[in-house]
Order: C-alpha cells, then structure tokens, then sequence
C-alpha cells in the first residue's frame, strides 16, 4: 500500500472538523488503539489535568518522536497521526507498515496541549506558549515532552504545526500549502551531523509533496529561537524537521492537508528506516522560497467604490478573513492603491461597483479591520461577488 492510500484507508471516522478536544480524539482513536501492537502511555498531564498520551510503535534501532498540537489550535497533524496509528494498528502484513516497524521504534504524542484544544486557542490553560517553555520548563506540559525525549533519545524528530494561511511561498508565489524547516541548533546556523540529517529529511518531504503541492511549498522562517523547542531538540541531539500545515483553497477543515501530512510523515519514516534520505539532494530543501507573510487575503482592483453620497472612487480595496483557512468573516483592509500590495487573490473588478456596509458610524468609511459586508456589482445591480461577516472561527 502507498503512503497516500494509506490516507484514504484508514482515515479515522470523527474527525472531519478540524476543531476538536481531547475527549473526542481520544474516543474516535480508542478502538484502534486497544491493538496489542500499539503501546498507550501516559506521559504527564495538562495544567487542568487532562491525560497527555504517547503512543509506541515499532521495534527497530532507530527511534522517532513526533508530537503534534503543542498550539491547541493547530489540529492538522493530530487528525494525521491518528490515521498514521490506525494503520500501524491494523495494518498487518502490509509492506510498508512491517519495513516501519522493522526499522523503527516509532513514539508519536497527539495533541500535547490539550487544554488548549479544548477552547481550540494557541497557548495552555494559564496562557502560555508551550513553544517558549523548552528552556524554562515551567508548564507541565513542555515538562512532558522534555523528560519523554530525555528518557527516549530520539534519533529524528517531527515538531508539527499549523501555520498562518496569510503567507506566500516567496513575494511572487502561491498560498503556502506546507512549510518545512530544519531549525537551526546555535545563533550560528551551523549544520553539524544531526541539523545535517534534518535537512536531508525535509528535502525528502519536498520530493514526496511536490507532485501535489509544487509551488507552494516554503521554508519557515530560521531565525534561532533559543526557546522553541524544534530548535533545542536539535540542540539535544534529535535530528528535528519542522512542519507547519498553512492552506489549501477549498480545504476549509484542512482534510487535504491531514492526507498530505499522512503522505510526507510515512514517507519520510520510511526514508529514515531504510536510509534512502541520505541520497536525497539537499538542495530540494535549500532551494525552496522563504514564507512570505501578508495582510490581504482579497484586494479587489480595478472598481469603483461607492459611499454614502460621495462621488465613486476609483481605488482598490483589500479584504482579510477572521478565518482565512474556511474564508470567513471578512474584515476591511486596506484601500487606496494597492498596485504594489501582495494577496492570495487579486480579483479584477474593472467596471463594477463595491459597496461596503458595516454595523458601525455610516457617515464614514469604515475602520481598518472593522467587520464589514462587501458587494461587488455589475450591470442592473446584479452582485458579482459578496464577501460576508461573521463572528465565527479563528483567525
Ligand atoms: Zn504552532
């Protein structure tokens, strides 16, 4: 079975909105988890108690540690290490599951802070960014996964993330669909044996998504951040690849990212266990454009603006979503000339009218950042395009 089948055939059914809690995830994962050959352990517990789980896999020389949602709100990986556990639970007699298990003493830990699922935001219960905490060590659960590397001295590493949709792969690229780092270990950049492997790991995740997702794959931003604990991991000794899920359009519970994140991990497990990733060519990884962050998710050019009594204007007007992955809640951004102004999507409204309605002072246009409701019209007043406001989602 390829790794891409395996996203399909053992997606884990309870999954398919990607704001879930610890209780749901637990109870979708747990009839495949009683599989004897799936080791469950827990590895500490959140600020407000809940249980954080490890789950084992594998028998080889080479041990792996992947963790997922440390950001309660970046579910992605979660959803793909569930089906990645299913698969090693009921997969027998597949090749690739037997060469993983093989080759491999696989320890994956789904959502490390669950507390901040529960209210699907960033940081843990007292708000803090468990990311921050790798030197300190103050939350328990920066604490849990410290000790747990500790105690299995990973030889690779797997920190996953979500990212902003707002980012481009490079000024003049598409929407980052996947961003990749081997974080750097010292303020020096320096690429000693272990952030060598790394890399060599992450350009075999370029090989293995750039048929899906060429063009929009970015490297993440490798600024040392002494903190972080991608970084310290490297530091520690634990060859550490970064993966941070951004956007697909028309993907907004993020299910296309979740088979892509199947995709790249088994195939990147694979090319650990047999090795075939010190063959790789790290320039895949080297050449890839720097995420490119922005601020319109729309700009709207070409169009007349109209307000209140006053005359129509000829200017362009930029639109960001409060929820840029499902494009909802539009919110006002910029207006004027935005010739020189990055977005996902540049919309050519040239002889139609936008009119923008918000909730606040109609005399005037209204605030940046102010929800807002936007109507493009063409001839007989008929609406081109309507970007609504909603209360609802993250941003
Ligand atoms: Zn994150």
């Amino acid at each position: 079975m390829t790794a891409s089948d395996v996203a399909t055939r053992f997606r884990v059914i309870g999954l398919e909105d990607r704001r879930f809690n610890h209780e749901k995830l637990w109870n979708v994962l747990a009839p495949h988890i009683a599989s004897e050959t799936i080791r469950v352990e827990e590895i500490g517990r959140s600020l407000q108690g809940r249980s954080i789980r490890a789950l084992h896999f594998g028998e080889g020389e080479t041990k792996v540690l992947l963790w997922s949602q440390m950001h309660g709100d970046e579910s992605t990986a979660t959803m793909a290490l569930a089906d990645i556990v299913r698969f090693f639970a009921e997969g027998d007699g597949d090749p690739l599951r037997e060469r993983l298990r093989r080759n491999l003493s696989i320890t994956m830990v789904p959502m490390l802070n669950p507390d901040g699922a529960e209210d699907f935001t960033r940081r843990n219960a007292i708000g803090v960014d468990v990311n921050r905490d790798a030197r300190r060590l103050a939350t328990p659960e920066g604490r849990a996964l410290k000790e747990l590397r500790d105690r299995l001295e990973p030889d690779f590493g797997f920190n996953l993330h979500d990212q902003n949709a707002l980012t481009l792969a490079g000024k003049n690229g598409g929407q980052v669909a996947m961003a990749l780092l081997a974080p750097a270990a010292d303020e020096a950049h320096s690429y000693g044996d272990v952030r060598t492997r790394a890399r060599l790991v992450a350009a075999t995740i370029v090989s293995v998504l750039e048929p899906t997702i060429g063009g929009r794959i970015a490297k993440y931003d490798d600024t040392f951040n002494p903190r972080a604990f991608g970084d310290l991991m490297q530091a520690w000794g634990t060859s550490t690849v970064l993966i941070e899920s951004g956007a697909i359009r028309g993907d907004p519970q993020k299910q296309n990212l979740r088979a892509l994140n199947v995709l790249a991990i088994l195939e990147a497990l694979d090319a650990i266990g047999t090795e075939s990733y010190r063959q790789t060519d790290p320039l895949l990884y080297e050449s890839l454009p720097e995420n490119y962050d922005i601020e319109h998710d729309v700009i709207l050019t070409g169009g007349k603006l109209l307000f209140g009594d006053a005359p129509p204007l000829e200017v362009d007007l930029g639109i960001w979503f409060y929820d840029p992955v499902a494009r909802e809640g539009a919110r006002l951004g910029d207006v004027g000339d935005l010739s020189e102004t990055p977005a996902i999507e540049i919309l050519d409204v040239a002889g139609l009218t936008i009119r923008v309605e918000t909730l606040g002072d109609a005399r005037r246009c209204p605030e940046r950042d102010a929800p807002v409701i936007i109507t493009v019209r063409g001839e007989n007043d008929a609406i081109v395009h309507r970007f609504g406001s909603s209360e609802t989602g993250q941003r």
